[in-house]
């Protein structure tokens, strides 16, 4: 042990954070601390990826009622009671945060509540003390960002939506992220008229354009209402709700204004100007590929450093820290063929290159499916499932692999380790199919699509 306090101050107790945090306890006998001035397991476990997903399921129920019908089954009056599920939710996540309390007592971390104030390279002060450590690891995440106009006080973002005392009448959601999408779901499958008001021309930007489609004429065979190419101007508060005036429409009426328009890396005030540590002009910190800020005692991970936002990727770049700092073993983690979802109702699932990108660089194949799942046959619910493989016409190499239709979740995470192995077409032409599911799609499209067909 050296002079320093702990061998690692980590500022910041979400995925990535403690995920270093009690490795370096733990597996490497390090002293470490945590400062966290929220609740321990940060955005994904208390305000993100877990209460979502639990609101998802919820909200998928109402699709199940509905499809249950065309099987038989005679239901009543299904209602649904929103402050039951909210406090169901808020059980599950005080549980999940002892369970963080838990893991991090057993490995031996230090939690410190407080805001952490980096003062210099080795040291932080909290709760007016400074501490020392070797290394400070700042792993503070993000936030939503909203933009500035008038009355944008009015508006929540995805924290406070989380918690509604009731589920409104009418939304209105600003954006048209994976946020955005996943919460028009949520609202619209539990009862709420929902408007998404997007800037652009479509929806999930950087998502493959054929998936964009297909889950945007789903979001509108449900009767979300997308309003492309319009911008919000003011938001006023009315007796009843809120007054919105559009450059498109007129005026929206709407009982809740949500904005999902993106989230800003946590670096306000935590005093890395003062020590040194660069940030790009988003706030987001500069780090090298071993995570390293431009001060040497000083590493950041996670989405305050804006690499890829999401929660396993935080912890993947926490494993290699750890690797780097007390394993002797300088590891970078790849960013190369990171599987990812959109839980939209239906969901989309993604990994590698989109078709758009793949076509800059690549003499490419695509390979597309679409069809009403085998679920939907009996239920007579009008979704379609999409599917795409695009193929490197020269290795004939899987570059990308898309899906928009039930389970696409579930069956990417598969896809995603083949990608990510290299798969060949011959490889996934050779695999056999599990019979009947949606997946077997994959590994049964024969006949690329003919120019005229992909534009
Ligand atoms: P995203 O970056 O995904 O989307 C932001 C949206 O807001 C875009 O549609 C963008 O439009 C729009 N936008 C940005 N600025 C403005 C503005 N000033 N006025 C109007 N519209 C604007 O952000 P989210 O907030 O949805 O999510 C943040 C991150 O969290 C994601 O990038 C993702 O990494 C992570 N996340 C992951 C999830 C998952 O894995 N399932 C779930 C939720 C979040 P435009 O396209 O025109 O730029």
């Amino acid at each position: 042990m050296s002079d320093y306090d702990y061998d690692l101050i980590t500022i910041g107790g979400g995925s990535g954070g403690v995920r270093a945090s009690r490795f370096a306890a733990q597996r490497h006998g390090k002293k470490v601390a945590v400062i966290e001035n929220m609740r321990i397991g940060g955005t994904c476990v208390m305000r993100g990826c877990v209460p979502k997903k639990l609101l998802v399921y919820a909200a998928h129920f109402a699709h199940d009622f509905e499809d249950a019908e065309g099987y038989g089954w005679q239901l009543g009056d299904n209602t649904h009671d929103w402050p039951t599920l909210i406090a169901k939710k808020d059980a599950e996540l005080n549980r999940l945060e002892d369970i963080y309390h838990r893991l991090l007592r057993e490995a031996g971390v230090d939690e410190i509540t407080g805001t952490g104030k980096v003062t210099g390279p080795h040291s932080v002060e909290v709760n007016g003390k400074t501490l020392t450590a070797e290394h400070i690891l700042v792993a503070t995440g993000g936030w939503p960002h909203l933009p500035d106009l008038p009355g944008i006080e009015h508006a929540i973002t995805s924290n406070e939506a989380l918690d509604l005392p009731d589920l409104p009448k009418h939304v209105v959601i600003v954006g048209g992220g994976y946020i955005a999408v996943e919460f028009a779901g949520i609202f619209h499958a539990l009862g709420a008229e929902v408007h998404i008001i997007i800037r652009a021309d479509n929806i999930l930007r950087g998502f493959d354009q054929t998936m964009r489609d297909a889950l945007r004429v789903e979001l509108e065979n449900q009767g979300i209402k997308v309003h492309s190419e319009c911008t919000v101007r003011s938001i006023e508060k009315t007796k009843s709700g809120y007054s919105l005036r559009l450059d498109q429409v007129d005026m929206m009426e709407t009982d809740l204004v949500m904005y999902a328009t993106g989230r800003k890396p946590n670096t306000v005030n935590i005093g890395l100007e003062d020590v040194g540590v660069e940030m790009d002009k988003n706030g987001a910190i500069i780090v090298d590929e071993y995570s390293k800020t431009s001060v040497d005692s000083i590493y950041s991970i996670g989405d305050v450093t804006d690499r890829v936002q999401l929660t396993p990727v935080a912890l993947a770049e926490g494993m290699a820290l750890v690797r780097t700092l007390y394993e002797g073993k300088p590891t970078s983690m790849s960013y190369e063929n990171i599987p990812s979802a959109v839980f939209s109702t239906p969901p989309i699932g993604s990994v590698g290159l989109i078709e758009e990108d793949a076509r800059r660089d690549h003499d490419i194949e695509i390979y597309q499916s679409s069809f009403k799942p085998m679920k939907h046959t009996l239920s007579g619910r009008n979704e379609r499932s999409v599917m795409k493989l695009i193929v490197d016409k020269a290795t004939d190499k899987i570059l990308g692999a898309h899906m928009m239709g039930l389970d696409a979740p579930e069956i990417l995470q598969g896809i995603g380790i083949a990608v990510k192995a290299g798969a060949t077409k011959a490889d996934f032409d050779a695999t056999i199919g599990i019979h009947p599911t949606a997946g077997e799609e994959f590994v049964t499209m024969r006949e690329p699509l003919r120019p005229s067909e992909d534009g």
